[in-house]
């Protein structure tokens, strides 16, 4: 599984929380290493209330209120932030038919959608935490894109 994006910045948190975090993930060496701290290392455990951003561009992608425990060890998501900020393409690939999501604006890879996801949308976005940065609600500010308000 390769990541795409071809945009990178440094986000918010990267900067100022976690020293330790590197973007080696996104360079495809798979040099991801998880830091001591859960917060740093993934989204998967994140309770906060905020937004997850493309980790590639920053274009807003998911609101906290649409994640949900899927066990599936991936953080989850029923449905993105605004539909239009999330591209939806056919794989075929490793022998079987998914459903690649991409970020609208940058491309970059996120993760695949599957129909099993619990209601209303019965959707299941199953996202990549490498690619995705999250900013508190109370942060929403340092974010550029007016979908952000929306949250
Ligand atoms: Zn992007």
């Amino acid at each position: 599984m390769q990541f795409t994006c071809s945009i990178r910045r440094a986000s918010w948190w990267g900067r100022s929380r976690c020293p330790s975090w590197s973007w080696a993930t996104t360079s495809g060496g798979g040099g991801f290493r998880p830091s001591s701290s859960a917060f740093c290392g993934t989204l998967l455990d994140n309770k906060l209330h905020g937004v997850y951003s493309c980790a590639g561009c920053g274009l807003p992608l998911f609101a906290s209120d649409a994640k949900f425990n899927s066990g599936t060890g991936w953080p989850s998501f029923f449905q993105p932030i605004a539909p239009g900020n999330v591209a939806e393409t056919a794989d075929e690939s490793h022998g079987m038919t998914r459903v690649e999501i991409n970020c609208a604006r940058c491309d970059g890879h996120l993760g695949h959608v599957f129909p099993d996801g619990p209601p209303p949308t019965r959707q299941r976005y199953c996202m990549n935490s490498e690619s995705l940065t999250f900013t508190p609600s109370d942060q929403l500010a340092t974010l550029a894109d007016p979908a952000a308000e929306n949250a």
